[in-house]
């Protein structure tokens, strides 16, 4: 198959399409209408394999995880995800690969209404990189910069999971055979966090993704806002195989750290609590206050009232 019967077959008609798209796929650039009043957000993840997945990783995990990582970069800003581009490097045309890929990609796009609506396709070791634009009212993007001292802090869902679903796959850790599937498809199919961050989005000040582990995450609001934290570890919300985890071994580390969950971390006035209680009851997912923002700019984790000190940090390409 030529590079534009494949682009044609699997990426031409993978997504619905979206009234705002005026031209998709298949010219030189996409054409999309960005309405008045609204701000064009746009962002880029790359998954290399071995890096960002292990090896053995099904086509579909991948092309759902290529699409999750980024939709969570949309919530995370409060933005309502639109349109993506899919640029793939392939070692090889593989049929099987691609399709399952594809319908990865598919189902969840369809899922947000997402349109794919260009890329590029090349011969190279195995490379996706997506970037997604999603809109969001003049002036409401949710930014880093906006925590406040006396903000309190609350995390979506439960963490750590994805962290330990790779210590299955990697060390073959020990747990139940629930637990095990649990954790792993919370790595390879994290939910991304969209439609609760367009009701939450008028109630927070400063919100991020948790891609690279709760206390890397959570210092980039710290480190834009100038502003310190207090965090209580033993409040951190784990799933039942997270409880299980901390049981058996007591670290927290793992939790504090673990990468890849996809949970939205946010601050936010006092008052508006009780809203933000309700839009989370309301979405059926757990929410959680873990501490608040302070003046001093560093963060303190308190486990049970005494200080606790945190070895390891988030997960960090080029660092030592
Ligand atoms: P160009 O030569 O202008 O770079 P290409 O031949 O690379 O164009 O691509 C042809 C069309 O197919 C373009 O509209 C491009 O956006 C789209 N396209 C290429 N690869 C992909 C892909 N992996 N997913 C979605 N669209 C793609
Ligand atoms: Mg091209």
């Amino acid at each position: 198959m030529s590079e534009f019967s494949l682009i044609d077959h699997y990426f031409k008609h993978l997504t619905a399409s979206r009234a705002d798209v005026s031209t998709g796929i298949g010219d030189d650039a996409a054409v999309v209408q960005v309405p008045l009043g609204k701000e064009l957000l746009v962002s880029t993840d790359v998954l290399n394999i071995g890096v960002h997945f292990p090896l053995e990783t099904s086509p579909f995990d991948i092309g759902y995880k290529s699409l999750a990582v980024n939709l969570s970069d949309m919530a995370a800003m409060g933005a309502v995800p639109c349109w993506v581009t899919l640029s793939l490097s392939l070692p090889e045309e593989n049929a099987d690969w691609l399709e399952g890929f594809s319908r990865g990609f598919a189902q969840l796009a369809n899922q947000h209404q997402v349109q794919l609506i260009g890329g590029d396709t090349t011969k190279g070791p195995l490379s996706i990189s997506v970037t997604i634009m999603g809109l969001a009212d003049k002036g409401r993007a949710r930014l880093r910069s906006a925590a406040k001292p006396g903000d309190l802090i609350a995390i979506t869902g439960s963490i750590g999971d994805a962290a330990l679903g790779l210590d299955c796959l990697l060390n073959d850790l020990d747990m139940s055979e629930e637990d095990r599937s649990f954790c792993i498809s919370r790595l390879n199919q994290p939910t991304p966090r969209v439609s609760v961050s367009g009701l939450l989005a008028p109630y927070v000040n400063a919100m991020i993704d948790i891609s690279d582990g709760l206390v890397a995450d959570l210092q980039h609001i710290l480190d834009e806002s100038h502003c310190g934290a207090v965090l209580y570890v033993e409040k951190l919300p784990l799933s039942s195989a997270g409880q299980q985890y901390i049981r058996q071994t007591q670290d927290w580390v793992r939790m504090l750290s673990g990468g890849d969950d996809y949970e939205l971390c946010f601050s936010f006035a006092k008052e508006n609590l009780h809203d933000i209680e309700a839009i989370a009851q309301q979405m059926n997912l757990a929410l959680t206050v873990i501490g608040y923002i302070e003046s001093e700019p560093h963060m303190q984790l308190l486990l049970n009232g005494e200080a606790y000190t945190a070895a390891r940090k988030g997960y960090d390409h080029f660092g030592a």
